[in-house]
């Protein structure tokens, strides 16, 4: 798998279902750190952000991040 067309990317075989993570318990944090484990090691980290953030994925890992990171630190909520 990988998130963005590269085969730099760290995460190219790994299973894409660890950067989806489901739930809130224990099991999905730990796929969520091994997930964030492949982009630390990536060297495509910051096009990949960017390629999440353009395309506004809301949902998985990109770039390093969470979702609930790239809520906190890149979008802005559109006023209602
Ligand atoms: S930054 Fe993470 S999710 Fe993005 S390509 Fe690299 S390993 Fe995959």
């Amino acid at each position: 798998m990988t998130r963005v067309d590269s085969d730099q990317a760290a995460c190219r075989h790994a299973d894409p279902d660890l950067f989806f993570p489901v739930g809130t318990g224990v099991p999905t944090r730990t796929d969520i750190e091994r997930a964030l484990r492949f982009c630390r090691s990536c060297p495509i980290t910051d096009a990949c952000l960017q390629y999440a953030l353009e395309h506004d994925h809301r949902y998985g890992i990109w770039g390093g991040t969470t979702p609930q990171h790239r809520r906190t630190h890149y979008h802005q909520e559109s006023p209602r």
